[in-house]
């Protein structure tokens, strides 16, 4: 972890390397947290999956052609809890929107609120007087990765003990996780505060602590919050109901096409571009986009990396974007002459309420936006429509239909 470099060469290295730890060293170790550069149990991939550098497809066949499926079974399931919350949240997208909106009340709030910013100000700075969540405040300022478990610890201690806004709490994970994503990040902060799974919220335990950081961290009694319930009456209408996944225009061959690399998918060169009339290509920057409070620069240069290192491997000139007013978009395409914007799907997230508002742009000039999803993400999505066990459940067939079994 300490030489990240935003490239798929480097993420397929990484790959590599963690492939013998991939088996039963993966599920006997992985709870463990072990402390800032000694994540060893775990693959710290997550930067690379979740722009695609690598894809969950690569990572699951490399274990499961080394380990076999049944001692894979672990490594896969973890990895397809990323795609059950990305399928989640496109079949529920009230619950992105509702988050939106619920942070903007919660940053005004923070703005007039003396009291709740000072408190903010202290947990974001690593000065709780909390030994063990100050060291996870100040691993993910410093390296933009924290390991599941402090994950959890630190999102319920924020929420429970310390009795903190859990929006804030995500917001300040998404400005600064490497590989913070829309989906896992809203939805695993809304588990932990029992909104998710409703009624059963992650409780900290001292004890879990203890033994999970073994025994770098003991929290002393009644340090952390008792907790009885989580915060299910702050939404008593319950989870809002399940959509069909959003039409998706399929791009048309011959057509003059721009294309667009996001850091939503950095492997453009999976998807078949050879019908397209490729008239221009452009990366577009949007992890800016993540909150209205500044976002991590180790985020904004892993991006562009990401982003430039996507666009030498399409071999083609491309020009880089960023996505501020949502007129670029059009301009760009009408300039070289595209009458389709093609790029991979673009999940619910802040990328996708910015190409909401670049569409009447591209309306009004006859460009059409085309996405195409790819069949890892078909093959999981129509089963993450409630609790993850409907979906774990259909792994096998997951595996057949995304090819790897
Ligand atoms: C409060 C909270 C916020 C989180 N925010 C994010 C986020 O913004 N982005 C993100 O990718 N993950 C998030 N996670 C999930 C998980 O913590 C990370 O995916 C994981 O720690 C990444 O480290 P790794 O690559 O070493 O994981 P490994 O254990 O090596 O797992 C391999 C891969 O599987 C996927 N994965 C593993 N566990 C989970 C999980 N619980 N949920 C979803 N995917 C998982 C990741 O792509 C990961 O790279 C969050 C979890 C919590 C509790």
């Amino acid at each position: 972890m300490s030489n990240l470099f935003p490239t798929r060469a480097a993420g397929l290295l990484a790959l590599q390397e963690f492939i013998p730890n991939m088996g039963t060293h993966y599920e006997n170790k992985r709870n463990y947290d072990y402390g800032l550069n000694k994540h060893k149990a775990v693959s710290t991939l997550s930067f690379y999956i979740c722009r695609r550098l690598i894809t969950e497809k690569e990572v699951v066949c490399a274990s499961v052609t080394a380990h076999g499926p049944d001692v894979s079974k672990k490594f896969i399931e973890e990895v397809i809890w990323r795609g059950y919350f990305k399928g989640w949240l496109e079949r529920r997208p009230q619950v992105w929107d509702s988050y939106v909106s619920g942070l903007y009340n919660d940053c005004i709030l923070l703005e007039n609120n003396h009291l709740l910013r000072q408190k903010i100000e202290r947990a974001e700075s690593a000065q709780t007087g909390l030994d063990y969540f100050d060291e996870w405040a100040r691993e993910l300022l410093d390296t933009g990765y924290l390991h599941n478990h402090a994950r959890m610890w630190f999102a319920s201690i924020w929420i429970f003990t310390l009795g903190l806004p859990w929006r804030l709490g995500a917001d300040f994970f998404y400005r600064h996780l490497l590989d913070g994503d829309a989906a896992s990040n809203t939805l695993s902060w809304r588990w932990v505060a029992g909104l998710h799974t409703r009624g059963k919220p992650y409780i900290a335990r001292a004890e879990n602590i203890s033994m999970f950081t073994n025994g770098r961290f003991n929290p002393l009694d009644g340090e952390l919050a008792d907790v009885c319930h989580g915060l299910e009456e702050t939404e008593p209408e319950g989870l809002p109901t399940l959509l069909s996944l959003r039409d998706v225009q399929k791009p048309k061959s011959g057509v003059p096409t721009a294309v667009l690399v996001t850091d939503e998918d950095c492997q453009i060169e999976d998807f078949d571009l050879s019908g397209f009339n490729i008239k221009g290509t452009a990366t577009l920057s949007c992890s800016h986009l993540r909150s209205s409070r500044p976002v991590s620069n180790t985020i904004l240069s892993f991006e562009n990396g990401a982003l430039f290192d996507a666009a030498m491997r399409l071999n083609k000139s491309s020009i880089h974007l960023k996505a501020n007013h949502p007129k670029t978009l059009a301009n760009w395409a009408q300039e070289v002459g595209a009458k389709q914007v093609f790029t991979p799907f673009i999940t619910c997230g802040p990328l996708w309420d910015w190409l909401k508002q670049a569409e009447p742009f591209l309306n009004d000039l006859n460009i059409k936006l085309c996405e195409q999803r790819r069949e890892w993400d078909n093959a999981i999505w129509p089963y993450a429509t409630a609790g993850f066990f409907k979906v774990k459940k259909q792994i096998p067939i997951i595996l057949e239909k995304a090819l790897i079994l």
